[in-house]
């Protein structure tokens, strides 16, 4: 059965590389019906830290990309990782490495003036009928695995297609420095041996990574994964994606109040395509996830689009579901969303809106109890002229007869207009001021509709 992981190094939030990794080993994985599982890689212990760890949770809860098993903590699977070691040293695809660091430098700075590639010259590496050098008294060894020196590694990349290296430029890789500590590329050997991946889907800054691990696998007669190499996310200006583009970290987004449904459909587009489609839901995009269909290109960051897709999902949400995402912002903007028809006014706003934080600023018209005293004078200079005031009696008077809709309201505004012979704006503005302090607002009758007659006739007698 198919299993993939997600396996981020917990040194800092889940940041948008990381999440669509996320998102592209979780489809895949429910794609073929497998399992997706999730390996916290916290051996660095200096850059490790519990709240990076919360952080990758709070991102994948977001966007309802949780792993299906119980997550693995690399550091706690140290012991295992120094029992294959002593497999390997027992078994001669590993050595003891006695060179100190200043001998591998010098035999680095000779590969490189005589022009060869850099590497470790194999002076501790058991072969047939080669005698090593006597162990020195007092030096630690680290580890390093015997790679095969001739031929190549090859495999074909899900996503980039055949690759192939030859094992002539490959080093012995240290697989544990003195005292015996597993190195970083060692532990995901074991880890995604043990954990049985099957696909392993990860950033192409991994690709050099491979070979080795590769060979080790093989060394272990391990099953070799398939492996897939996502491209890089470019920001919009075509460097790699940073800060400072603006939010990395996923939970940023959350709060400048974009969907997860949203962004894992813009996610979802950044490297991989499906014909022409934009707008698709995450079981689309499952039914439709297949690797033929990744990009061999880096994708590149555009938040206009991820603005567009936000706002075509805004739309599509009820009323009702957009207002209780929306109440805890207004809440935390000094408003009252029990002043207002909540669900009614985010039908209203929906349409104009990208994120639910502007939804929030729009909707705080309906929320906070307003006096005309809040009116700015200077709008009230301006726009509650003698005449505008007029406008506005005869205005409350009639709609205090009528029913209290928006056709019936635009009605009344009708006829005040035709009576003082004013065009739409004449009333349209003053109205908005008076009633809410602001010139500008959404259709003013479907305004006067949705805060109810009380509300809008005792601000209207108040100026
Ligand atoms: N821990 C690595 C990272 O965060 C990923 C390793 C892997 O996927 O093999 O870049």
């Amino acid at each position: 059965a198919v299993r993939t992981r997600f396996a981020p190094s917990p040194t800092g939030f889940l940041h948008l590389g990381g999440a669509r990794t996320a998102l592209f080993s979780w489809a895949f994985a429910r794609h073929f019906g497998g399992s997706f599982v999730l390996r916290i890689e916290d051996t660095d212990v200096e850059r490790s830290t519990p709240e990076a760890v919360d952080a990758i949770f709070a991102g994948m809860r977001w966007l309802d990309l949780m792993p299906d098993e119980t997550p693995v903590f690399q550091m706690a699977r140290h012991a295992r990782h120094r029992e294959v070691i002593a497999q390997m040293l027992e078994a001669g695809t590993a050595y003891y490495c006695y060179s100190t660091p200043a001998e591998v430098e010098a035999m680095r700075e000779l590969a490189r003036a005589e022009g060869r590639k850099p590497r470790y010259d194999g002076t501790w590496r058991p072969e047939p009928g080669k005698t090593l050098p006597p162990v020195p008294a007092d030096r630690e060894p680290v580890v390093r695995f015997r790679n095969p020196l001739d031929g190549d590694t090859t495999w074909n990349d899900l996503v980039k297609g055949p690759i192939s290296i030859g094992n002539a430029e490959l080093d012995d890789l240290v697989i544990a420095r003195t005292g015996g500590v597993p190195t970083y590329n060692f532990c995901v050997v074991v880890d995604d041996w043990d954990m049985r991946i099957t696909h392993v889907i990860r950033g192409d800054d991994h690709v050099n990574n491979t070979p080795r691990q590769i060979n080790i696998l093989r060394a272990l007669g391990a099953t070799v994964p398939e492996y897939g190499h996502l491209p890089m996310i470019l920001g919009p200006d075509g460097d790699k994606l940073s800060k400072r583009h603006g939010a990395v970290s996923v939970m940023q987004y959350d709060e400048q109040g974009y969907l997860p449904e949203a962004m894992i459909n813009y996610l979802a587009r950044l490297g991989w395509s499906h014909g022409d489609d934009e707008l698709f839901s995450r079981a689309q995009f499952v039914e439709w996830f297949d690797p033929s269909h990744l990009s061999r290109s880096a994708a590149q960051w555009d938040p206009k689009k991820l603005n567009w897709v936000n706002a075509q999902y805004i739309k599509q949400s009820s009323g009702e579901d957009l207002a209780a995402r929306v109440s805890s912002r207004i809440v935390a903007r000094g408003g009252n969303p029990e002043l207002a028809n909540l669900p009614a006014v985010m039908d209203l706003l929906k349409e104009r809106a990208e994120t639910l934080e502007q939804l929030a600023d729009d909707a705080m018209l309906f929320c906070v109890a307003f006096d005309a005293s809040q009116i700015p004078a200077d709008l009230a200079a301006q726009h509650l002229t003698d005449g505008a005031r007029a406008m506005l009696r005869d205005f409350a008077a009639q709609a205090a007869e009528g029913e209290w809709t928006k056709p019936a309201l635009a009605a009344v505004m009708k006829s005040v207009l035709a009576a003082h012979g004013a065009k739409m704006p004449q009333l349209g503005i003053p109205l908005r001021v008076a009633v809410t302090g602001r010139p500008q607002t959404p259709a003013v009758d479907a305004v006067l509709a949705l805060l109810g007659k009380e509300v809008v006739l005792a601000r209207l007698h108040a100026i």
